[in-house]
């Protein structure tokens, strides 16, 4: 939340203009001070260099108006009443006609969508104190909750829709980055693209405004406090919003109120027809407090939707969406612990420039490696918490250090700093300011290259990542009930808690197989140095899905499929019998005809050069353990193309029967032929989209008798109904068109897999790479189901 929004004192009585200051303009309560002498009005969001062109703003036409409107908001705000516990379906007119008793009524607003409450405006601040004043009030029948209604911080209005910037799609991220002058501005850039706007955060700022009036009416002097990515600086357009309920406050209330004689609940009028009257919240199981929350969050908040409360998460919250904003939240109601550590977060953010831009960086490029995600309900992927929190323990680690510890940064906090939640030390500055400044002088571009170098070597398993004193612990150092796992990352407060333990072995090894691809990657020309010839470079390639991983060349893209551990590549070799490459060419061609209706004819014969024959573990694959060739330099101009997984034309075009457009693997040695097969590829229809609604209707329109179906025949028909769909008829032209060719990869000792290589014609836009993502994600299943590999999971879209 933008801390930043409060607008000071501010006169409410005049309606009109107010005189210029004659303060000092800095002393105006709206205005805060900016590094090298500039300033920034808070109320007008607009900066000012110095301290004669703040006062010219001040004295501008923007600024009285926007102070004159504020000044008439707060009057009236003080003439408003918020009424509650009237029946459904009760007219605004009534409302006025009661509150008519008064004194003038000017407006009755109703909440519309539920009819839970209303602000009832008078003409005067004196009648609003006479109904104030009354003990109860009465309506048809029914006890009115009457309170004054709350005074909320000024928000300047959206000066269109301009204001609420659209998140950017990837091909026009790509766009936007590959026009930067080099990777620091692509960087600073990246952040300027994802980050929310002023629009956003004002929208967000709107929504916990709400959410406090409303849950203030139930649960009496509660707090709404925001926490995670939309206040720590690591925020990013639709990013969801993190609430905490304070409920302390109420409990508080509610005890002594129960407490003092012949008051039955918490002395507040109209009390016994409260949602709370009957619970003690003090006594509650969390359960029941967040099916209270939920109850009140679905009856109460105009635009909730899809609440449900997660009793068994670590820490319990109640789920929810927002239908006019879009914006997917949580409400937890015990987990004091995040407002610090998102504080902490925040300060770290603000302590260094150069923070802000890895952390963005090392998101995305995590996030369409398929590495890092907020799976609800758990999964094995990073948390962008645990994420950032690797980021930071890596700039604590530089020398000369970027970032203190945490252990120093306890040393610098003042008394008022100081803080203890449930047992655990939270003491640290809470101002950037107190913090020395680094000595280290690393450019941000170098400072991600020898991010993705160190975590790429790292021994996640066998040992403990902790932030609190800026080293990896030796295992034993960290004893229970730490859970140890396949990455160990110690939260820098709660000292016993595994922020990864979700992440299982197949990720963490998958961590550090990326990030060397991506170290590989750094080191060439195409990261360092901007392309002369349009093509995607620095940032813009390591955030294309699979193109910086071993085998993949400008332009391409490469999905891996690992294959059962049972199945070594020498025996996929074995010919006939067994499940060999050949059987899963077929498979793949299988699943991208048949099933999903593609364009898949076999392609030219490959042969790779340089690889090895099958049997050989990856010298192809340098990113696995082997420093690449060629790179003494520390620079690689092509790294990514030949010898490495390289494509060229058979000469001599023999196909085999079985399979066109592969050959035979054989044991060569390098620099010698592997196989590979090949497909040209189009694509006719978006087969991709809205499958997940269509697997739906098509199991429920399903016979009884027929419910437990070949899955790949259900995902046949997928494909089928959105042909028809799209009407059946073959638009003149595909969506798209790339030539696919599959190699083995992996030795006995590592994770033996298929690499799929994807070259689309033209250049990828985003409707390839949407397409990619799919298939990423569908083919590796279906080919499991295929070809009979174990359960699999059903083939996700
Ligand atoms: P985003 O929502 O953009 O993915 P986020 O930082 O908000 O990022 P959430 O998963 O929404 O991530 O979590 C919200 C906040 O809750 C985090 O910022 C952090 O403060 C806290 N948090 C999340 N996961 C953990 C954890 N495993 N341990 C401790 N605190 C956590
Ligand atoms: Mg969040």
């Amino acid at each position: 939340m933008d801390g930043g929004s409060g607008p000071g004192p501010e006169p409410v009585t005049a309606a009109g203009p107010s005189p210029a200051p004659e303060l000092p303009p800095e002393a105006d309560p709206d205005v805060e001070p900016l590094p090298r002498g500039g300033f920034r009005c808070r109320l007008c969001q607009v900066a000012a260099a110095n301290r004669p062109s703040l006062a010219e703003h001040l004295r501008g036409k923007k600024h009285q108006r926007l102070r004159s409107l504020r000044a008439e908001r707060r009057a009236q705000e003080q003439r408003s009443l918020f009424v509650s516990g009237f029946a459904r379906g009760t007219a605004a007119e009534e409302l006025a006609a009661y509150f008519g008793a008064f004194g003038e009524v000017a407006a009755v607003v109703m909440d519309k969508e539920k009819g839970a409450y209303a602000i009832v405006e008078l003409r005067e601040a004196a009648s609003r104190e006479r109904a104030l004043a009354q003990p109860q009030h009465a309506l048809a029948g029914r006890s009115l909750r009457v309170r004054p209604r709350e005074q909320k911080d000024f928000a300047r209005p959206s000066p269109g829709r301009g204001a609420r910037r659209e998140p950017l799609g990837a091909g026009q991220l790509e766009q936007a980055l590959c026009q930067a002058a080099d990777v620091d501005a692509q960087m600073e850039q990246l952040v300027g693209l994802l980050e929310l706007s002023e629009g956003e955060r004002r929208l967000r700022h709107l929504l916990v405004t709400l959410f406090q009036e409303v849950f203030s009416e139930f649960f009496p002097g509660c707090a709404v406090l925001p926490f995670g990515s939309s206040v720590n600086g690591f925020d990013a357009h639709g990013c969801d919003l993190d609430l905490l309920l304070d409920l302390e406050p109420t409990k508080s209330l509610q005890t002594s109120a129960r407490g003092a004689p012949g008051a039955g609940s918490s002395g507040d009028p109209g009390a016994e027809e409260s949602i709370l009257s009957d619970i003690d919240l003090a006594s509650a199981s969390p359960p029941e407090v967040l099916e209270l929350v939920a109850a009140v969050l679905r009856r109460c908040v105009p635009g909730v939707r899809r609440v449900r409360a997660v009793p068994t998460a670590r820490r319990p919250v109640v789920k929810f969406s927002h239908k006019q904003s879009g914006l997917a939240g949580d409400i937890s109601i015990d987990n004091r612990l995040a407002l610090h550590n998102t504080q902490f977060l925040r300060l770290c953010g603000e302590a260094d420039k150069r923070v802000r831009p890895l952390v963005y960086a090392v998101r995305l490029w995590a996030k369409q490696q398929g590495l890092a995600g907020n799976p609800a309900g758990g999964g094995p992927l990073l948390t962008n918490y645990a994420l950032t929190l690797l980021v930071l323990f890596f700039l604590q680690t530089r020398s000369p250090l970027v970032l203190p510890t945490v252990a120093r940064l306890r040393e610098l906090a003042g008394d008022e700093d100081r803080v203890v939640v449930a047992g655990w030390d939270c003491s640290f500055p809470r101002d950037a300011a107190l913090l020395e400044p680094s000595a280290n002088s690393e450019s941000p571009s170098s400072l991600l290259a020898e991010f993705f170098r160190v975590f790429g070597d790292f021994d996640f398993s066998g040992q403990v990542v902790s932030l609190r004193e800026g080293r990896a612990l030796p295992l034993p150092e960290v004893g229970e009930p730490f859970k140890l796992g396949s990455l160990n990352l110690q939260d820098p407060f709660e000292l016993s808690h595994n922020v990864a333990a979700n992440v299982n072995e197949k990720t963490a090894s998958r961590l550090g197989r990326c990030c060397r691809a991506a170290a590989k990657y750094c080191r060439s020309l195409q990261y360092c140095r901007k392309s002369t010839k349009g093509r995607g470079w620095g940032l813009a390639r390591l955030f294309q899905p699979g193109a910086v991983e071993p085998g993949a060349g400008a332009g391409s893209f490469l999905i891996s499929i690992p294959l059962a551990a049972t199945r070594p590549p020498e025996q996929l070799c074995e010919e006939p019998g067994g499940c060999g490459f050949k059987e899963i060419c077929a498979a793949i061609a299988f699943v991208l005809r048949d099933v999903l209706q593609c364009g898949c004819a076999p392609g030219k014969p490959q042969k790779q050069v340089g690889g090895s024959g099958a049997e050989q573990s990856l010298p192809e694959d340098p990113a696995l353990g082997e420093e690449p060739r060629g790179d003494a330099a520390g620079l690689e101009e092509e790294p990514l193309q030949p010898p490495v997984g390289s494509k060229r034309p058979q000469p001599d075009g023999t196909d085999s029967a079985a399979l066109p457009g592969a050959k035979r693997p054989r044991v060569n040695g390098p620099e010698e032929e592997e196989v590979a097969a090949s497909w040209s590829c189009a694509v006719w229809h978006r087969v991709w989209t809205g499958r997940r609604r269509l697997r739906r209707q098509l199991l429920h329109g399903a016979s009884p008798e027929e419910p437990d179906g070949d899955p790949l025949e259900l995902e046949q028909k997928v494909s089928e109904a959105i042909v028809q769909h799209e009407g059946a008829a073959r638009p003149p032209e595909p969506l798209l068109r790339f030539e696919a060719s599959a190699r083995l990869a992996g030795g006995t000792q590592r994770e033996p897999r298929v690499l799929l290589r994807l070259a689309p014609s033209p250049a990828p836009g985003p409707l390839f790479r949407d397409f990619f993502h799919f298939l990423q994600a569908f083919l590796p299943s279906a080919l499991r189901r295929h070809l009979g590999w174990g359960p699999g999971a059903a083939p996700q879209s």
